[in-house]
């Protein structure tokens, strides 16, 4: 046994999703690209809520909350935020309360998750329009969500604050156990897989197959299409998250962040949120020919990046992409415009 598999056996954790996430083939993608061995690992089916990344991450860090005796979980994020449906998923399922701050005006009619929220009995605040870009109005959220911590606590409660979007030293524990999980799937389906792409956005999931796959020996390479920033961003957040998840574990990660995998900033159109053409015709093409559904924000744009790099022979070998979810925001994200037919 690995030490980071013998630490992982012993480390505290809420179980909360199913497991492992199932593995398949993209069968007409494969005849498409001409090219076999493309596949999908199922984090959209994390079995609690409606799925995602963020259920693993949660397993850790609300392990942490509850050894620290919180009774009241706290979360932020954008009005259609996967995490805010994930905490309140969780919190649900474990008897918790769930408070949300999200950012903007209660909307006349509640759409994807902020619905979802409602069913899952959360409490959620709403900042209003602040005006600001988003990296200034994640401030203003986490001010708000330290003065209900500190109500919270004023009225008997113990509150506790899943901080930066789950992206923390515990959260990536999620995903260096996903890499131990995706290697005994190989080994036990035979599959003989080589390169496997997921999305950076905060770099939470991105820091934890980085550092589960060195710890491992490298038994993939690891290839991460960021939504959000550029790849020197993107690379500095992976590696301060690795930073804080060896001060957790006491395992040492050896490597720079760039030599360990590979952050690739050329499909992120604008940014966060903001779709390109190609990420917007992905999502009906997937769905059309897979039968499954990704959204404009983090899933579609790892697919196009996935493809094209199979497609040049940029990447070439048994390729896996990684679906983290963010199937109920994909309800909010056609309010304005039907998809072209
Ligand atoms: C949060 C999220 C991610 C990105 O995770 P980071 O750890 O912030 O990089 C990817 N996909 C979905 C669907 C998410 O909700």
């Amino acid at each position: 046994m690995k030490p980071l598999e013998q630490w992982l056996a012993q480390a505290p954790r809420v179980p909360l999703g199913t497991w492992p996430t199932p593995i398949h083939r993209l069968a007409r993608i494969e005849r498409q690209l001409g090219c076999e061995g493309v596949y999908i690992k199922r984090d959209d089916m994390t079995g609690l809520g409606l799925g995602g990344n963020k259920v693993r991450s949660l397993e850790f860090i609300l392990a942490d909350a509850l050894a620290q005796r919180a009774d009241t979980i706290f979360a932020a994020g954008p009005q259609q935020s996967n995490l805010c449906m994930l905490v309140a998923s969780a919190c649900a399922k474990l008897g918790l309360r769930c408070v949300l701050v999200c950012n903007g005006d209660p909307p006349p009619t509640e759409t994807g998750n902020l619905l979802l929220n409602r069913l899952l009995g959360a409490e959620v605040h709403f900042i209003g329009h602040t005006g600001e870009p988003e990296c200034i109005v994640r401030d203003v959220r986490a001010a708000r969500v330290n003065e209900l911590e500190l109500e919270c606590s004023a009225s008997g409660g113990h509150p506790y604050a899943v901080k930066n979007g789950a992206t923390t030293g515990h959260g990536a524990l999620g995903y260096a156990n996903a890499v131990l999980e995706l290697c005994a799937q190989c080994g036990a389906e035979n599959i003989a897989l080589r390169h496997i792409f997921a999305p950076g956005g905060n770099g939470g999931v991105a820091a934890g197959l980085v550092y589960g796959n060195a710890l491992l020996g490298f038994p993939f390479e690891v290839h991460i299409i960021s939504v959000e920033d550029d790849a020197a961003t993107l690379t500095a957040n992976i590696a301060n998250t690795i930073a804080q998840t060896v001060e957790i574990t006491g395992l040492a990660f050896e490597y720079e962040v760039p030599r360990a995998c590979r952050v690739i900033d050329a499909y992120r159109g604008g940014g966060w949120g903001c779709n390109t053409q190609e990420s917007e015709a992905m999502v009906l093409q997937f769905a059309r020919m897979e039968g499954v559904f990704v959204e404009n924000i983090y899933t579609s744009k790892v697919l196009v990046g996935m493809l094209d790099l199979l497609r040049s022979g940029a990447v070439s070998g048994p390729s896996c992409f990684i679906h983290t979810g963010g199937t109920g925001s994909l309800f909010s994200q056609y309010e304005h415009k039907a998809p072209e037919a």
